[in-house]
C-alpha cells in the first residue's frame, strides 16, 4: 500500500518516523478518520473543520487542514481504492525531548487508507454488548488527540470481557454522581421515556460527526431528542434501546455486563436511524 508521509506519497514500507518526533515521544498530535464509499467522502468538510479545531486546541501551527481532502482522494487513487477509511494524522514533529513545546518544530503529516466494504443495504445492523469502564481521560475530549492509551486499554478490557465496546463512566467533578460519557471510540445513545438521549457535546466527549448526523436525522424524523443532560449507568441499563456510533460503525448495544437491555434485541428507533443513516451514506451525505 501507498501512504502519504512527510510531504510525499511513498510505499508504506518506506515511510518512517523520526525517533524524536513528538508524536512518538509525547503522543503530541491529533487525527481524523474519514469514510469513503464508492469513491466519495462522507462529511468531508466536518472532518476538515474538526482537524483544524483539534490542531488549534493543542496549539499546533503551520499545517492547514484544507489540503487533507484532496490528499485523501489522491491517496485513494494511488491505491486504486474506492471504499476505505482514511486516517489523517498530524504530529508536532521532531525535536530534542523536552516537555516544553518549541515553536520551531515542523509538523509531520501522515495519511493511511484502510480498505473497507461498500455500504450494503441488506447487511444486518451490528449488535453487541457494552462493558463499562472508568473514564480516566482528560477534560478536553473534544480534541481528537493521539493520546489514546485510556481508550485502547478500555477497549481491550471490553473485548476480553466479550463486549463490542467499552463505555466510559465518570463522576462529575466535586460530586459522587457518575454519568456515562461515551464509548472508547464511539458516542453512546439511549432511548428512554420516548426520547433519544446522548451526552452533551462538551469537553467530556468528542463531538462525533456521526453523533451530529444521527441527531439531525432524528430531528428530521420527528423523534424527540435530549442532548442537554448526560445519563447514568442505571438509566443505560433500564433503557428501552442503546447504541454506539462512529464514522466506522453503528452497533446496537443489547446488554451491558450481565444486564440485558429491554428484550435484548435492537429497538425500533435504532433500526430506523440505522436505515436513514445508511441511505444518507449511499447518497454520499
Ligand atoms: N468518541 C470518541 C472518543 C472517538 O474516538 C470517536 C471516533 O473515533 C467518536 C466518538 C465518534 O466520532 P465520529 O462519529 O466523528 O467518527
Amino acid at each position: 500500500p501507498i501512504v502519504y508521509h512527510d510531504f510525499e506519497f511513498v510505499l508504506e514500507s518506506k515511510a518512517h518516523f523520526d525517533v524524536q518526533d513528538r508524536g512518538v515521544l509525547f503522543a503530541d498530535g491529533v487525527y481524523e478518520v474519514v469514510r469513503f464509499d464508492r469513491g466519495k467522502a462522507f462529511a468531508m468538510q466536518a472532518h476538515v473543520d474538526r482537524l483544524a479545531r483539534s490542531m488549534a486546541g493543542i496549539g499546533l501551527e503551520g499545517v492547514s487542514a484544507t489540503p487533507f481532502a484532496e490528499l485523501s482522494y489522491e491517496l485513494l487513487e494511488r491505491n486504486q481504492l474506492s471504499d476505505a477509511k482514511v486516517y489523517w494524522q498530524v504530529t508536532r514533529g521532531p525535536a530534542a525531548r523536552d516537555f516544553v513545546v518549541s515553536e520551531s518544530t515542523e509538523p509531520t503529516v501522515t495519511l493511511i487508507a484502510y480498505p473497507t466494504q461498500p455500504i450494503d443495504l441488506d447487511a444486518p445492523l451490528a449488535v453487541g454488548a457494552g462493558h463499562i469502564v472508568e473514564d480516566c481521560r482528560w477534560t478536553r475530549c473534544w480534541i481528537k488527540s493521539l493520546m489514546l492509551m485510556p481508550a485502547s486499554l478500555a477497549k481491550t478490557e471490553a473485548v476480553k470481557a466479550g463486549a463490542a465496546e467499552a463505555i466510559f463512566e465518570r463522576a462529575k467533578p466535586g460530586t459522587d454522581e457518575k454519568h456515562i460519557t461515551e464509548g472508547a471510540s464511539t458516542n453512546v445513545f439511549i432511548v428512554r421515556e420516548g426520547q433519544l438521549c446522548t451526552h452533551p457535546d462538551d469537553g467530556w466527549v468528542l463531538g462525533g460527526i456521526t453523533r451530529q448526523t444521527l441527531l439531525d436525522l432524528a430531528k428530521h424524523l420527528g423523534l424527540p431528542i435530549r442532548e442537554d443532560a448526560a445519563f447514568t449507568r442505571e438509566q443505560l441499563l433500564a433503557a428501552n434501546e442503546a447504541f454506539v456510533c462512529s464514522t466506522t460503525q453503528l452497533t446496537a448495544i443489547t446488554s451491558v455486563g450481565d444486564a440485558v437491555i429491554a428484550d435484548g434485541t435492537p429497538g425500533p428507533t435504532t433500526q430506523r436511524l440505522h436505515e436513514a443513516y445508511r441511505a444518507l451514506l449511499l447518497q454520499g451525505g
